[in-house]
C-alpha cells in the first residue's frame, strides 16, 4: 500500500512509518495539516493516517477539503481523545475509521488493511503531456510507447511535475514535496534528479519537455505551447 501519515508528533510519526515499512509499505509523512493536504491531493495513496490534533489546519478541516475536492482516499483517523463528540466530528468531516491513542500496532494495521479494502478511490487516470504518459497505478512510464524505467524518487519527482504540467513550479516546493521536511537536501540534489530525469526523458528526442525556467523553478510541458 502506499501510506500518508500526517501526524506532528514527529516520534509517533516516524515509529509508523518504520512499522509500515517493515511491512513492505510505502510511506510519506507530513508533520502538519497543510503539507498533509498538499501530499494528499498531488500523490494518489492507498490510506492517509490522519492525526486530529494539528498545528495550523487541523484533521477535520483536512479530511474536510479532500471529502470536498472528491479525493476518496480512505482516511484512518488518530485521536488522543476518546470523546464521543470529537470521533463523530471526524467521521462526519468524512474520515473512514478511527483509532484512539494509546494503541497497538497490530491494531493500526489491522484498522488500515480493512478501510484499504473498502477503499473507494476511483482507480487515477492517467497523466500526459505530449507523447510522455505515467500512469500512477501502475507506475508505467512511457515516451512514444517506449517504456522508460524510473527510481522511486524520479518517478515521484515525475508523477509531481506532471500533474502540474505548464505551471512553473519553484525548487522549494519541489524540495519539500518530494523530500520530507527534515530531510536534509541539498539543493543540488534537486538538480541532479532532475538531470537524471531528462537524461531519461528527454535525451534522443527532439521536443524536450522538462524546461528550466530561470530564478523560478521547473516546469514540464509541450515546447509548442510555451
Ligand atoms: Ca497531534
Amino acid at each position: 500500500m502506499r501510506v500518508l501519515i500526517v501526524e506532528d508528533e514527529k516520534k509517533m510519526a516516524a515509529l509508523l512509518k518504520k512499522g509500515l515499512e517493515e511491512e513492505n509499505h510505502s510511506v510519506s509523512v507530513a508533520h502538519d495539516g497543510r503539507t498533509g493536504l498538499d501530499i494528499a491531493q498531488d500523490f494518489e495513496f492507498d490510506a492517509i493516517v490522519l492525526d486530529l490534533m494539528l498545528p495550523d489546519v487541523d484533521g477535520y478541516e483536512v479530511a474536510r477539503r479532500l471529502r470536498k475536492g472528491r479525493n476518496e482516499t480512505p482516511i484512518l483517523m488518530l485521536t488522543a481523545r476518546d470523546a464521543v463528540p470529537d470521533i463523530v466530528k471526524g467521521l462526519d468531516a468524512g474520515a473512514d475509521d478511527y483509532l484512539t491513542k494509546p494503541f497497538s500496532f497490530e491494531e493500526f494495521l489491522a484498522r488500515l488493511r480493512s478501510i484499504s479494502r473498502r477503499g473507494s478511490a476511483p482507480r487515477p487516470t492517467l497523466l500526459t503531456v505530449a507523447d510522455l504518459v505515467l500512469d500512477p497505478a501502475t507506475h508505467v512510464v512511457t515516451r512514444a510507447d517506449e517504456e522508460i524505467h524510473l527510481s522511486p524518487t524520479e518517478f515521484r519527482l515525475l508523477e509531481f511535475l506532471m500533474r502540474r504540467a505548464g505551471r512553473v513550479v519553484s525548487r522549494n516546493t519541489i524540495v519539500q514535496a518530494i523530500w520530507n521536511f527534515d530531510d536534509d537536501v541539498e539543493e543540488n540534489t534537486l538538480d541532479a534528479f532532475i538531470s537524471l530525469l531528462r537524461s531519461k526523458i528527454d535525451r534522443d528526442q527532439r521536443e524536450k519537455l522538462i524546461q528550466t525556467v530561470r530564478g523560478m523553478g521547473y516546469t514540464i510541458r509541450e515546447s509548442s505551447k510555451t
